[in-house]
């Protein structure tokens, strides 16, 4: 049995997006092969292949079949597998591409947003022994009824970390950018890139929107303690070593400001405080497999009440037809996005919910909802006054 050291290395769409760049991506990766690891390398679908793949099932139906939807959204990887694995051969290497069902990558939960439940280690392992370079879809598994699934958007990040802690190797997730930085740096120009991270931070950025490294691919991480790293798809300048510990020195600083775009705010009105209504309201979304992020509920008049919350902004079909069903009166809001400051030093010092809401207000930005976690505070706010709000948060946090 070969005993050598292992890495799992995955490359997003934009690394893989034409012929020239998967020949690129081959190249790196029999670098690191000549350096004697093994390597299991995890692809997307080729650049914005998925868009384009949704575009199309949404020209067929507004709400199609989420089964189906599996079974056209897992095709976009199975193309970048094989070519990558004769760019491979091509330059004279052994390499096998697999997908999702034959590793046995078995998943539950519902289609589109599957969980990851089982791999078979010992079929990735067989092909390692045998020192090929082993290439795998990345986003895509198999049910326990055989049918295909798929992990969720950028969910390749989650196959990626997935393999890893199977084989017990570390990861490493190359992309377009240099790491992780303490903003979008596609947003603000001036961000800084992140040396270290914590499993934690990391996870409250990727959940709050820094869509750099998927939420559920930390969750896994940090659970079965595989060493992440996050680095640009060439590979020659350092990135974000994302670890338990992270950076004791940034330990008390704001880290990070995160921005989840296309938010869906609902408001729904009621003339009572009808508990077992909105009791009925959320578990007849949930049963829609509506994922219901901020809730709030005010008393807006003498006799009205109103139920607000935010979701993505791809459930408003589901949500209006539920909605539609139980004959309410609602509306929604489009257009809007949620912010929020994200950093440790928010579990031990007090004031940072009310600097932001002190900026808020000197400079005139009306906020829909809040809602803070220990070491997070979040903002809904019109995408209008995003631009200008990062750039006053970058600088009173001197991020
Ligand atoms: P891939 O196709 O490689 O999976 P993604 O598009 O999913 O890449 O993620 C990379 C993008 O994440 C970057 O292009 C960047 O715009 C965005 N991003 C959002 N927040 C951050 C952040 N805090 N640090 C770095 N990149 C970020
Ligand atoms: N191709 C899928 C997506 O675009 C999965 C991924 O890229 O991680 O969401
Ligand atoms: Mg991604």
């Amino acid at each position: 049995m070969n005993q050598n050291k292992g890495v799992v290395l995955k490359y997003g769409g934009s690394s893989v997006a034409d012929p020239q760049k998967i020949n690129q991506v081959a190249d790196r990766i029999i670098k690191r092969k000549e350096s004697g690891e093994n390597i299991v390398t995890v692809v997307s679908a080729m650049g914005k292949t998925t868009n384009g793949l949704i575009d199309l099932a949404n020209e067929i139906s507004l709400n199609p079949n989420k089964r189906e939807m599996d079974m056209l959204l897992s095709t976009g990887e199975q193309i970048t597998i094989s070519l990558l694995s004769m760019a491979l051969n091509a330059k004279g290497y052994k390499a096998i591409s697999l997908t999702g069902w034959q590793i046995e990558f078995l998943t539950f939960g519902h289609h589109m947003k599957s969980k990851v439940q089982s791999i078979n280690g010992d079929i990735l392992r067989k092909y390692l022994d045998e020192d090929y370079i082993v290439i795998v879809a990345g986003f895509q598994g198999i049910d326990e009824t055989g049918d295909i699934t798929t992990l969720g958007r950028g969910g390749s990040d989650t196959s990626a970390v997935a393999i890893a802690a199977t084989l017990g190797y570390s990861c490493e997730i190359y992309t377009d950018v240099k790491g992780i930085y303490t903003i979008d740096p596609r947003m603000y120009k001036d961000a800084r890139k992140l040396d270290n991270l914590s499993y934690e931070e990391t996870l409250e950025m990727a959940s709050l929107g820094a869509k750099v490294i998927e939420p559920r691919s930390v969750e896994l991480a940090w659970k079965y303690k595989v060493p992440l790293y996050v680095a640009l798809n060439t590979n020659d300048v350092k990135g974000t070593h994302i670890s338990e510990e992270g950076d004791k020195m940034e330990r008390n600083s704001i880290t990070n400001v995160s921005i989840m775009d296309k938010i869906l705010l609902v408001n729904i009105s009621l003339v009572t405080n009808d508990v077992e209504l909105i009791n009925d309201i959320f578990v007849k979304l949930g049963n829609e497999n509506v994922n219901i992020d901020i809730i709030s509920q005010n008393k807006f008049s003498k006799d009205k009440f109103l139920v607000s919350f935010t979701t993505t902004s791809d459930n408003k079909y589901i949500v209006s037809e539920v909605l539609d069903k139980l004959e309410l009166d609602y509306d929604f809001i489009e257009n809007v996005s949620k912010v929020s400051v994200i950093g440790n030093s928010m579990r031990t010092q007090a004031g940072v919910a009310s600097r932001v809401f002190e900026i808020l207000s000197q400079n005139c930005i009306e906020f829909h909802q809040v809602s803070t976690s220990e070491i997070s505070i979040s903002y809904v706010i019109d995408d209008y006054n995003i631009e200008k709000i990062v750039g006053i948060l970058v600088n009173e946090f001197e991020l």
